[in-house]
Formats: structure tokens, C-alpha cells, sequence
């Protein structure tokens, strides 16, 4: 989507701190991390809403891989969605926020 700030992030075409990329998925650090570790989960296709999801048993399994790499396996999830609860990006992402430092990158 052309005025999509994560489609372009995903194409590359504006910088982030992309920690990994799966077949499905990218994850990289959020702009403005509200914690020690504030990661970014965000499909590759422009998904708008959680309607549209189809790979998702997939980001669980990446958030428990992601987990894994945390020192602690302690963090809070928030998915945003849609349009009318007040967020910056109508892309469909995953906040995956956490005390603890990534101790590794796969
Ligand atoms: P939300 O839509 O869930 O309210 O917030 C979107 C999140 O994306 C925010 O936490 C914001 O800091 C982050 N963000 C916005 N623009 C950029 C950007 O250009 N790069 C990165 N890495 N994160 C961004
Ligand atoms: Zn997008």
C-alpha cells in the first residue's frame, strides 16, 4: 500500500532495525521503544484488520521463538487492528514489549 509506512519499511525503502525476517513476517525495533526490548511483529502483505490474517497459528510461533531469545521469557503482546482504536499504523502489527534485553538474533 503506497502511503503504508510498514510496506515501505518491508520494502525496504525506508531504514529500520530489522532483527528478522520469515516467510510470513518481519520483525524489527520500534521507533520509539517503550521498554527495553519494544519489537515490532508485521505481516509482509498490507493486512488492514485481523479479518484479512490467514498465517495466524504462525506469529504465535514466531512470538514463542522471539520469547526464547528474550533473557527472561516475560513481555506483554498488543495487536493492533482496524482503524477506530486510535493507532498510527493501519497495517496489522504485533507490539511485543519486555523488560528484558534480547540475549540473540536467529
Ligand atoms: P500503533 O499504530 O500501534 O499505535 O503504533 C505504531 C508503532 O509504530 C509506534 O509504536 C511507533 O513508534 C512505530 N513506528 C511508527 N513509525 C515508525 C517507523 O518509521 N519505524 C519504526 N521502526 N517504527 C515506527
Ligand atoms: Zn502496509
Amino acid at each position: 500500500m503506497d502511503d503504508c509506512i510498514f510496506c515501505k519499511i518491508i520494502a525496504k525503502e525506508i531504514p529500520s532495525e530489522l532483527l528478522m525476517e520469515t516467510e510470513d513476517f518481519v520483525v524489527f525495533n520500534d521507533l520509539h521503544p517503550k521498554s527495553t526490548t519494544h519489537l515490532l511483529i508485521v505481516p509482509k502483505i498490507h493486512v488492514p484488520t485481523l479479518n484479512e490474517f490467514k498465517p495466524s497459528g504462525k506469529v504465535f510461533e514466531l512470538i514463542q521463538q522471539l520469547a526464547g531469545m528474550l533473557e527472561q521469557p516475560e513481555y506483554k503482546i498488543q495487536v493492533n487492528v482496524g482503524s477506530s482504536g486510535g493507532q498510527e499504523v493501519f497495517h496489522l502489527h504485533f507490539h511485543m514489549v519486555s523488560s528484558f534485553k534480547l540475549k540473540s538474533i536467529a
